[in-house]
């Protein structure tokens, strides 16, 4: 997996160039990532006809096609959306339309796993571009969370361990999280399905986001920084003793998002001093310091939400993916919205999908022909629903 595009010394308020990212996800580096090609043409990102031929594409498809548009895709593609917001509310409005034969997910692998789960057998769900994954569901591998158990269950603690994995998770992460009583949270309710945990075991085993893990259990449940430990899964025994595991209430696996881990201390301060006044609101897959250094924190419905009963005049620093922060800025011209850091940073895998891979997967799917399939066999799906189930029935 690629790491982050970084644009640097480019302030928000001058439009990005799309250029640079419009390159990623053409060329197949099969070392490195998975499933580039597109059987087919892909037409060209130059073809001035491509927002016509998406509108004339999905016009043909009709109610057939149901397109779905993570808050972190470029403005390209969410022109098409038929519903916009996080991974969750997208793969629940994707099972509330069941004649929807075709939904089409713009946003990354692990996203139209989810909803490939939580809709029925006969609707199939479309990744326009494969090599849309996520570096964050990327760091817990199914055996690596296999190795974790064992030397949990050596350490005398995996019965009195609840696993709750992030919604930013592979379907295998979910069914291991199923199958050992756990349930899958979002950045929303991720303090509910904590205390839900504890209510049925002593510790936690938080995955993939080691940030997110800590953030709410020392923000929401008030636990102290010792009760944390990080497990390495690159490490034998995950470079945990026994003894830790056993003080330990929560165990966080080394997991972090590339885009939310770039934030630091100093982002923090320079734009306090730039800004006098402006207030800090990040997410909570940054870094403890940073949470801790800003004046809110919230998932990516909090900010959208924050900043819509925000006051004219209002200066706010957004510590979140760099799409969303440049839509809200332009909603909101009566505020002052930046992006926290002084650097811009778009996920890159999320802008793998771009109107050239939309138009492909659309044509195709108006010809007849179902591209980039994205199926969960019926084991994993099992497992898996069990621990989104959870999570839909927690207090
Ligand atoms: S923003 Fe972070 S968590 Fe979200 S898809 Fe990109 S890498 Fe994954």
């Amino acid at each position: 997996m690629k790491k982050v595009h970084d644009v640097t010394a480019t302030p928000l308020d001058v439009q990005p160039t799309p250029l640079a990212l419009l390159l990623l996800g053409r060329e197949a580096d099969p070392k490195s990532e998975r499933g580039v090609e597109c059987p087919g043409d892909l037409p060209a990102a130059s073809d001035p006809d491509l927002v016509e031929r998406a509108r004339a594409a999905k016009a043909k498809l009709g109610d057939k096609v149901f397109v779905l548009g993570h808050h972190y895709q470029r403005d390209e593609v969410i022109q098409f959306a038929d519903v916009t917001g996080d991974s969750f509310k997208l793969a629940r409005d994707a099972a509330a339309r069941p004649q929807a034969e075709y939904i089409v997910f713009c946003g990354v692998h692990f996203m139209a796993e989810s909803a490939d789960i939580l809709t029925r057998d006969d609707q199939q769900v479309v990744l326009p571009d494969l090599a849309a994954g996520c570096s964050m569901a990327d760091m817990a591998t199914a055996e690596q969370v296999a190795e974790c158990w064992d030397v949990l269950t050596e350490a005398g603690v995996a019965q009195d361990t609840v696993p709750v994995s992030y919604m930013n998770s592979s379907a295998d992460i979910k069914a291991f999280t199923g199958r050992h009583g756990g349930t899958i949270c979002t950045s929303s309710n991720a303090k509910r399905a904590l205390e839900w945990a504890f209510g049925q075991g002593e510790k936690v085993l938080f995955l993939p986001d080691q940030h997110l893990g800590r953030n709410t259990a020392v923000r929401d449940l008030g636990m102290s920084l010792d009760d944390c430990v990080v497990y390495n899964p690159h490490k034998p025994g995950g470079g945990l003793t026994a003894e830790q595991l056993r003080n330990a209430k929560m165990i966080l696996w080394r997991g972090h998002c590339s885009v939310h881990g770039r934030f630091g201390l100093d982002s923090v301060a320079d734009v306090r001093e730039r800004i006098p006044g402006v207030n800090v609101l990040v997410h909570p897959e940054c870094k403890h310091e940073v949470v801790a250094a800003a004046d809110h924190v919230g998932s990516t419905e909090y900010i959208i939400k924050t900043l819509d009963a925000a006051p004219a005049g209002s200066a706010w620093a957004i510590g979140t993916e760099l799409n969303l922060v440049r839509r809200l800025a332009n909603a909101h011209p009566d505020k002052q919205i930046v992006f926290l850091d002084k650097t811009v940073c778009f996920c890159s895998t999320m802008n793998r999908i771009d109107l050239p891979h939309l138009v492909w997967a659309l044509e195709s799917l108006a010809e007849g022909n179902v591209v980039n399939r994205i199926r969960v066999d019926e084991e994993t799906e099992h497992f898996a629903k069990l621990a989104l189930e959870r999570m839909l029935a927690l207090p």
